[in-house]
């Protein structure tokens, strides 16, 4: 017997001894049992369908009967009444124990039960947590897809906008057409159509609640299961339908909710004969919506955010960079891959957001085997043709270029941080003489380098003289030339001379690790502490000497910002 069958074996085994039965094969292997899970209240029968002996996904669990004892709405029960009793990605089963495996499952799924039933805290919580999953996927009829492009505090609805054709088209809500414009070129779509459409913006930081008995269908439910989620959210919804007589122009109204669980919608046809007699009298069709109206269906909106908000903030467990000014000087092997990092913490975002690229120099067939862009930004401004590639993927990042060299002028240490991605260190110690002497408080320098052939990446953060400058890298002492503090690399490193020129090969792996020891040294001043201020990173295989990551002290006697 090979060892499939012999596992498959003991899983039977372990089925039947808990009263399972097999009720149907499927194909590839697959079997369907039916069976008692029993919680302390009493049995629920379930369907298990085993089909995936791999486990990637858990095996399905469904209700068959819905005792008195089960709550009739059920946090982790869909539509289907299929049970989630593990969260997916949350256990790994064992592939090589598949009957502990599944009667890990069963014991789980027994335990989620008995908590529905036993916790009705647990169960409302849980509900409430997974609630935009119930709301939009977890009823029979399908959601309206909707993608939300933009917001403003200054409007109080979004307009409808149709981007691209059939079946791709898409149903775009957004406070302003020229954000859905870009969206459409963005997307190499044709300009997006208008329609009379409203969506109407609430905000709330309740969380929603459980309805009473079943999802809301009707008007009149609807309205019944906003005032017990949040009175005031209702409220102002009623003062819409109240006062805002626009909305009686469309065939239909809808909400959009920002929720702390994400944004619920939903929206109801309005009555043709009503809404044109009541067109310039809102309060009337309200109160129509309160009595007969009620009873008509509403239908729920499912909406995707693509706001930069939501892009960029999406992933982080702390605040993003939107709203900060930022310059990047350097737009070569270490700022190219610096500066995608830089956009997706969302640079150059929010209505203060600005990204500055500073680079003199062009893009060359040299450049290319270790830099960012393609052949496509050949021969052109390297800090030009990363704004135009940035542009292609977030078309709403601000973004302003300077392509004459570095002059670190007083203009120039303003905003919020200042990275320097050079790697060369005159440049470095020019911004850094001109950054300690400036005489007005100026935001910090960040200066990102690699070492030698890429045996490791170093960053150093300059915010306050308690710390050591940049120069303070190097040993004041004038019969030891400009010898280095914290030595790292033993030999120096390889060159290739082409003529005059040289240059220091290193593949494209080390202005990408430079980039991400930046990014990292980025993120921790975002969380409010740059420390350890020197950074080094090493690769694998190196002889390098290793530098403790640390903030160093400033030399009493540093040429650039020692007393003496
Ligand atoms: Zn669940
Ligand atoms: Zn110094």
């Amino acid at each position: 017997m090979d060892t499939t069958t012999i596992r498959l074996g003991e899983t039977l085994r372990m089925l039947s001894a808990r009263g399972f039965i097999t009720t149907k094969y499927v194909s590839g292997g697959g079997r369907i049992f039916e069976g008692d899970l029993h919680c302390n209240s009493g049995t629920v029968r379930v369907q298990v369908c085993l089909d995936d002996w791999d486990f990637i996904s858990y095996p399905r669990i469904t209700l068959i009967s819905k005792p008195a004892f089960l709550p009739s709405l059920m946090a982790h029960v869909d539509v289907l009444n299929g049970l989630c009793y593990f969260s997916p990605g949350s256990v790994v089963l064992d592939r090589y124990d598949p009957a502990t495996a599944v009667a890990q499952c069963l014991d789980q799924a027994t335990t989620v039960l008995e908590k529905i039933v036993s916790d009705p805290k647990y169960c409302s919580d849980d509900f409430q947590d997974e609630f935009l999953t119930h709301w939009v996927y977890g009823q029979l009829s399908p959601p309206w897809p909707v993608v939300l492009c933009s917001t403003s505090s200054e409007n109080a609805y979004c307009e409808y906008y149709l981007v691209g054709d059939a079946p791709e088209r898409k149903a775009v809500i957004a406070t302003n057409y020229a954000d859905v414009q870009i969206l459409a070129t963005t997307l190499g779509c044709a300009p997006p159509k208008t329609s009379r459409c409203k969506c109407w913006l609430f905000r709330t930081e309740r969380r929603p609640v459980l309805p009473d008995d079943a999802m809301p269908a009707t008007i009149k439910e609807l309205f019944f299961w906003l005032k017990k989620w949040d009175f005031a959210l209702y409220n102002n919804i009623q003062r819409v339908l109240e006062r805002e007589k626009e909305y009686l122009n469309a065939a239909f109204v809808t909400f959009a909710i920002d929720t702390p669980k994400g944004w619920i919608g939903f929206g109801f046809e309005l009555d043709q004969m009503m809404r044109l007699g009541y067109r310039d009298a809102p309060k009337r069709f309200k109160q129509y919506l309160h009595r007969k109206g009620g009873l008509k269906p509403i239908f729920r909106v499912d909406i995707t955010d693509i706001r930069a908000d939501f892009i960029h903030s999406r992933n982080l467990v702390f605040k993003d960079l939107k709203e900060k000014r930022l310059t990047l000087v350097g737009c070569g092997a270490i700022g190219g891959y610096l500066v995608q990092a830089l956009v997706r913490l969302g640079a150059g975002t929010g209505c203060r957001g600005e990204l500055v690229l500073i680079d003199s120099d062009t893009i060359g067939a040299e450049n290319l085997g270790r830099h960012y862009l393609g052949m496509t930004a050949l021969f052109k401004s390297k800090a030009e043709a990363l704004r135009q590639e940035i542009y292609r993927q977030f078309p709403y990042v601000r973004i302003s270029v300077q392509t004459q060299a570095v002059r670190a002028t007083s203009k120039f240490f303003t905003g919020d941080l200042i990275i320097d991605a050079t790697g060369e260190e005159a440049v470095s110690e020019m911004i850094n003489e001109n950054h300690l002497r400036q005489k007005i408080k100026v935001p910090p320098v960040l200066y990102v380098w690699i070492k030698g052939n890429g045996e490791c990446v170093q960053s150093l953060f300059v915010d306050s003289k308690r710390h050591g400058c940049f120069r303070c890298l190097r040993l004041p002492d004038t019969n030891r030339f400009r010898e280095e503090r914290f030595p790292t690399i033993r030999r120096p490193p390889q060159r290739q001379n082409f003529g005059c020129r040289s240059f220091t090969p290193y593949a494209v792996s080390a202005p990408m690790h430079a980039a991400s020891l930046a990014t990292d040294a980025v993120i921790d001043w975002m969380k409010g502490d740059p420390s350890p201020r020197f950074r080094t990173r090493y690769i694998e295989k190196t002889d390098a000497k290793i530098v403790k990551n640390q903030n160093i002290s400033p030399l009493k006697e540093c040429q650039a910002c020692g007393s003496q």
